[in-house]
């Protein structure tokens, strides 16, 4: 099972960000466009996490955490595959990981 990554848009500003909000973190502007990204990326950052903070996630660990500067502006952190380094092109979805939607990225 996987699912787009989706995104926001501002209207009148254009800004574009991650997490679902009900007005724009730049302008305030209302009603922000409601998008669904190519999966497309950069990595940012790698973390390797070790130690689950969670006890449904210990069963992944140790896992790779990214952040991902996606090709439409936002940048999300997600899982990815071992071995991603800084600069790799990346794609990714939204999949199911320790029964939650978890956006997962790989080497494109
Ligand atoms: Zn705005």
């Amino acid at each position: 099972m996987s699912d787009m990554i989706r995104y926001q848009r501002c209207t009148p500003c254009r800004h574009v960000w991650y997490f679902v909000r009900s007005f724009c973190p730049k302008c305030g502007a209302r009603e922000p466009q409601a998008l669904e990204a190519s999966g497309s990326g950069v990595v940012h950052a790698v973390t390797i996490v070790e130690r689950a903070p969670t006890p449904d996630m210990k069963a992944l660990a140790p896992y790779t955490l990214v952040m991902v500067d996606a090709d439409e502006g936002f940048r999300l952190m997600a899982h990815g595959t071992p071995g991603l380094a800084i600069g790799d092109r990346v794609s990714g979805s939204v999949i199911e990981l320790a029964g939650r939607p978890i956006p997962f990225f790989k080497r494109a």
